[in-house]
């Protein structure tokens, strides 16, 4: 909590509940790429960084800490070699593998960080300049790869060059606080590019979310389209399971149209949409398909047929813009569906009972039913046959 209350306040703008899930997605995919580089570069500046360690400080810490560092990004490269699909990843993966880049970088850095004090409290006055310099260098390139997670940017900043900034301002020599200075400074600018960097991603991850939810929503009444319906289908279908779906669709609609108007038209097609929405809950999705033709569709122990009854009275029952009573009929038709495909004719027939609703007179809900259907066609070929 208090440190996501000091993120915040020096890292940008919280995330949105909603967005969270995305947004570790996003941020993991970004760190990750740059993570492994990050530890390869950490492997192949060791030789630089052992060479370079004060004799004064000590076998330790001129061969034992870059041995450290060189286990550590070796089991950061293992750990991330495999190549995450983040299609299919869940957020659990994501999160685990930023952790991991977490703790691995965090280690890392407080290796370098003991590296470079004991470096410089150990060299001689005119060339110990040389290990904070070395060190900022290091660390600003380190935030920089991580910028993608403010968290760890910031604790990477903090645990590189607090120690660093915080050595050369108790020295009293003027140069070395200048170089303090100019270190706080560097730490500023990148904390103000890590700010600059979250906002970004988080308004690609809000716009991201703003156009998957307009391409799954029907603009006139914000309830699903078919595209959602049909995602909702395929839910059903993955799992196997016995579905119900309603058609709804109003009665003599047109006539609204040509008396009240287009717009009047519309208003109908909304209040109609509200009704709808009520008995959109749990797994339970209300969609308008197009024009004035509606539906629920849920798996067929919760979608009740009681609830096709209902809908029909709500309706009668409803103040609707236009100042008239309405009426809607209704074909149902279940299905255990097992694909995509199983679509077609689950509609087909929920169509077909909503046909024989109109053709009985409207105002009433019908359920597909096989024999009727199929005598239905017998006497449509014995028709066309005479
Ligand atoms: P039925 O009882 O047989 O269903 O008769 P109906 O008049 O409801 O059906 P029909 O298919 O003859 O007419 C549907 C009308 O819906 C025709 C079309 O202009 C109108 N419509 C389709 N989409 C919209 C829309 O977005 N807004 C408005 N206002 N009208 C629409
Ligand atoms: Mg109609
Ligand atoms: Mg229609």
């Amino acid at each position: 909590m208090f440190w996501r209350s000091i993120l915040n306040g020096l890292g940008g703008p919280g995330i949105p509940a909603h967005l969270r899930d995305d947004f570790t997605m996003l941020t993991a995919h970004h760190m990750i790429g740059q993570a492994r580089l990050l530890f390869a570069g950490f492997i192949l500046s060791l030789p630089v960084v052992a060479y370079g360690a004060s004799p004064g400080a000590g076998p330790l810490v001129a061969y034992g800490l870059p041995l450290v560092v060189l286990a550590l990004a070796t089991l950061g490269l293992i750990l991330l070699a495999r190549p995450i699909d983040f299609d299919t990843s869940t957020t659990q993966d994501a999160r685990r593998a930023i952790a991991t880049v977490w703790k691995l970088c965090l280690l890392s850095a407080a290796v370098g960080s003991v590296w470079c004090i004991a470096s410089w409290a150990s060299a001689p006055v005119e060339t110990r300049i040389y290990y904070p310099a070395i060190m900022s260098l290091g660390a600003l390139m380190l935030g920089y790869c991580l910028t993608a997670v403010r968290g760890i940017g910031l604790s990477v900043l903090l645990v590189t060059l607090g120690p660093v900034a915080a050595a050369l301002a108790s020295t009293g020599q003027v140069m070395d606080a200048v170089l303090a200075t100019a270190v706080v400074i560097a730490v500023g600018f990148q904390l103000l590019m890590m700010r600059r960097h979250h906002h970004l991603l988080l308004s690609l991850v809000e716009e991201r979310y703003r156009s998957a939810e307009l391409a799954r929503h029907d603009p006139l009444t914000g309830l699903a389209n078919r595209r959602a319906l049909m995602e909702h289908f395929e839910g059903f279908a993955e799992r196997g399971r016995a579905v119900r779906l309603m058609v709804v669709d109003i009665d003599r609609f047109k006539n609204i149209n040509d008396r009240f108007g287009h717009d009047m038209g519309d208003d109908v097609l909304r209040a109609f949409a509200e009704l709808l929405a009520i008995h959109a809950r749990g797994e339970i999705c209300a969609a308008r398909l197009g024009g004035e033709e509606f539906a629920l569709l849920a798996s067929a122990d919760t979608l009740d047929p009681a609830i096709a009854l209902q809908v029909l009275g709500e309706i009668r029952g409803a103040y609707m813009p236009h100042g008239e009573q309405i009426t809607a009929s209704i074909g149902v038709a279940d299905a255990v569906v097992a694909g995509p495909e199983d679509w077609t004719a689950l509609y087909g027939e929920a169509d077909r009972a909503l046909y024989r609703a109109k053709n009985e007179g409207r105002n009433r809900v019908m359920s597909f039913d096989a024999e009727a259907a199929s005598s239905a066609q017998i006497e449509a070929l014995r028709a066309r046959r005479a």
